[in-house]
């Protein structure tokens, strides 16, 4: 099996059974939404802190199998991280979907399977979308904000 259906086998099984998604989040501090217009995807992602770590993420929407399974690998990462890291890793992530080599290619654990969604412009921002939700969430909590929507325009 070559890395390319590797990836292609780990992002399918985020999209085919997400984890942490959910509806609702018990005593969440900050819950965004975000929507990528280009491709139609739609995100709700609810955080809760617990002394400066992500105590729990969950997410919501609908799109693609690429936005969907992207948040399902981002939730299994940044989950416990404290929110200096978590922001860290959003940010590697966010370059890394900008074709850098990510700095930190063993602490994005599924995450690294998205690399190759760089080649494909198009595909960039369905890729990002729960990452960049999840760096508003936490900038929000830092922020004192609760609640907050973005679209995500060229
Ligand atoms: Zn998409």
């Amino acid at each position: 099996m070559s890395m390319e259906d590797l990836y292609q086998e780990i992002i399918l099984d985020h999209y085919r059974k997400p984890h942490n998604r959910a509806p609702s989040l018990e005593d969440e501090d900050v819950h965004v939404h975000h929507s990528n217009p280009l491709c139609g995807d739609e995100m709700d992602l609810r955080l809760r802190v617990v002394d400066d770590r992500v105590d729990a993420v969950v997410f919501d929407g609908e799109g693609c199998s690429i936005s969907q399974a992207s948040a399902s690998a981002m939730s299994d990462v940044v989950t416990g991280r404290d929110l200096k890291d978590a922001l860290d890793l959003a940010e590697d992530f966010r370059k890394m979907m900008h074709g850098d080599e990510p700095a930190r290619a063993d602490d994005l654990g599924d995450g690294i399977a998205f690399q190759g969604v760089a080649k494909f412009p198009v595909r960039v921002k369905c890729a990002l979308l729960g990452w960049m939700a999840v760096r508003d969430a936490i900038e929000s909590y830092e922020q004192g904000a609760s609640a907050h929507t973005v679209t995500h325009e060229e």
